[in-house]
């Protein structure tokens, strides 16, 4: 399978999620890491967002709260390549009225193969690692021949 290489730089851009009873966890993580990030573009859902920014005094580029559309805003950024990672700690114990939201942002985490943290210690193991201080080249798998075949069906100029 052809990839495509793309360069990620020394400075992530980071986005943070976190759902109601894991807010208090994400809060004492960034706290925790709050020199690290410093040093990173930070995003995150409207709540989440306010209470980091609040907290932290970190400037944050907040969408809509995660409910109104706020981890599709997220997931979009990661579409167009704007978004490094995702730190999201969701939460296993509550059903979420924008569930089909959390599944999509996830799910495009995993397209873009972008570094995903679902839980506090895998969390911990990304910010902890070497590469994200530094330099990184992500391949991604190419999807020319996926746009190929959309443009054969459907005429030249139907995939962008
Ligand atoms: P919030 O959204 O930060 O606005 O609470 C998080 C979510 O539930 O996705």
């Amino acid at each position: 399978m052809k990839h495509q290489q793309i360069k990620m730089e020394k400075m992530k851009h980071i986005a943070l999620v976190a759902h109601d009873n894991k807010k208090d966890d994400l809060l004492e993580w960034a706290s925790f890491n709050k020199e690290t990030l410093r040093r990173h573009m930070l995003y995150a859902t409207g709540t989440t967002g306010w209470i980091l920014q609040e907290a932290l005094g970190l400037p944050i580029h907040r969408m809509l709260s995660g409910p109104l559309g706020g981890d599709q805003q997220i997931g979009a950024k990661i579409a167009e390549g704007e978004i490094d990672c995702l730190i999201f700690f969701w939460d296993p114990l509550l059903a979420q009225p924008h569930d089909p939201d959390v599944k999509a942002l996830l799910r495009l985490a995993v397209v873009w193969n972008i570094p995903i943290a679902t839980n506090r210690t895998t969390a911990d193991f990304i910010i902890s690692s070497p590469l994200m201080g530094g330099e990184y080249t992500r391949l991604l798998v190419d999807y020319e021949e996926y746009k190929e075949r959309l443009n054969h069906q459907y005429g030249e100029g139907a995939s962008q």
